[in-house]
């Protein structure tokens, strides 16, 4: 299948390009001394993990450890109240520890095993990635540092608990405003001072060339098996296809499994409280080209050309940009990047516990939100949602900020 002059066929070998290009979005941006651990990091993941003992040392991890594969279910009870259309969710909420970010997180530790690295360094915001990453260190016996800002340490108190019990060592980050960006950058400037012996792991497709690529490959996995599963369920491919996007992770490796059939992908980011600059993190929708983190992609700035400050109602969707696969995918029109904003995802959070017994992280509920609205829109017809994590994390916010749901009214939400 071709769109504009790319040709979906070869997609997986052409994109990236040697250099970490989609198109003009992606690259590699950052100091000499950072340029030429990714190099390293590059050459090792194309010698390493595309050799047959390292593809089936994972495939046995994800089966035996992780649960994989996770299973589709139908939503039949909320599709009946909806109409015609049949929906449909991936389970990323069964995969271990809660969310699809383990699956990336097992795949960069395996490599950092195979390089003979002793450990591993990221940051971590809401706390997500820190505790996925944890998780792959302790099952492979490496040390691990997690930078985290003093404020996110505060707030995400149950996740530094994890994180800590699971052995990780929870570095504080206090310049600045001592949230995610200075992480960030303070993750960078210890693994410049340790790549010898470390290695630095992503939480999404983000950051400099080989991660975007390496992140998007591990998490193929989901779309691999979705494609398979809907079809041996069903006899055909969805309609269409729908996944949240916050840096844009479960979405790139959802979608890759579906790229090259007719079916209708929908990326969709937190539109907040609405679109005014500081109350959504809709990069794709309302922002301009621009280099941060070391890549080249859409991003929302500030008047002074900075990462501009973000909000959503989910903190795993709250960063200032999207992959560059993402920015690429939208710009030749192979994906439809949308928006939901916080009330549409309260109210999907609401009507998948009640009407499925499934209670999906709030990032998830965007997509289940988006998923719903489609349905009403399509009259007939199929959608599968990637449902990228369950929401036991965010109880105390949704009791806090909307109770239990008493108050909800799911016959006029689905009518
Ligand atoms: C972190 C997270 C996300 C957002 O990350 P992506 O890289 O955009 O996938 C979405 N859902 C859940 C459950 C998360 O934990």
């Amino acid at each position: 299948m071709n769109f504009g002059n790319v040709d979906f066929n070869t997609y997986f070998k052409n994109y990236p390009d040697e250099n970490g290009f989609f198109g003009k979005y992606g690259g590699c941006y950052i100091s000499p001394e950072l340029s030429n651990a990714m190099k390293e990091i590059t050459e090792a993941y194309f010698s390493i993990c595309q050799s047959r003992k390292f593809i089936n040392e994972l495939r046995r991890i994800r089966k035996e450890f992780q649960g994989r594969p996770t299973p589709i279910s139908h939503l039949e009870r909320l599709s009946n109240r909806i109409g015609n259309v049949q929906l449909y969710v991936k389970r990323e909420d069964l995969n271990h520890t809660g969310a699809h970010k383990l699956n990336h997180c097992m795949g960069e530790a395996l490599l950092a095993k195979y390089m003979g690295k002793k450990k591993i360094i990221a940051e971590t915001g809401a706390g997500q990635h820190g505790v996925a990453l944890a998780t792959a260190a302790a099952y492979f016996g490496l040390e691990c540092d997690i930078y985290m800002g003093s404020v996110d340490i505060k707030k995400q108190a149950p996740n530094v608990a994890r994180m800590k019990i699971l052995g990780a060592n929870v570095v504080e980050v206090t310049h600045g405003l001592a949230t995610l960006k200075e992480a960030v950058d303070a993750a960078f400037a210890a693994y410049a001072n340790e790549y010898k012996d470390a290695i630095y792991c992503i939480g999404s497709v983000l950051g400099p060339h080989p991660f975007p690529m390496m992140v998007r490959d591990f998490q193929s996995v989901v779309g691999i098996e979705a494609r398979e599963q809907f079809n041996d369920m069903t006899g055909h491919l969805p309609d269409a296809i729908v996944a949240c996007v916050g840096g844009g992770s479960n979405a790139a490796g959802f979608f890759s499994g579906f790229l090259n059939d007719s079916v209708d992908i929908y990326g969709i980011e937190p539109l907040g409280r609405g679109p005014k600059l500081g109350d959504h993190a809709a990069s794709l929708k309302y922002g301009t080209e621009g280099i941060m983190h070391g890549f080249n992609s859409i991003m929302l700035k500030d008047e002074n050309g900075e990462p501009a400050p973000v909000y959503s109602v989910a903190s795993g969707l709250d960063y200032p940009s999207s992959g560059p696969e993402h920015a690429f995918l939208q710009e030749i029109g192979r994906v439809k990047y949308d928006v939901i904003g916080d009330d549409d995802t309260i109210k999907a959070f609401f009507a998948l516990s009640r009407l499925e017994g499934i209670i999906p992280a709030i990032e998830s509920s965007h997509a289940v939100a988006y998923g719903i609205k489609l349905a009403k829109e399509m009259g007939k017809g199929s959608v599968l949602i990637n449902l990228s994590g369950r929401g036991d994390k965010d109880m105390d916010y949704i009791l806090e900020n909307y109770g239990n749901g008493e108050n909800f009214n799911l016959d006029q939400y689905l009518k």
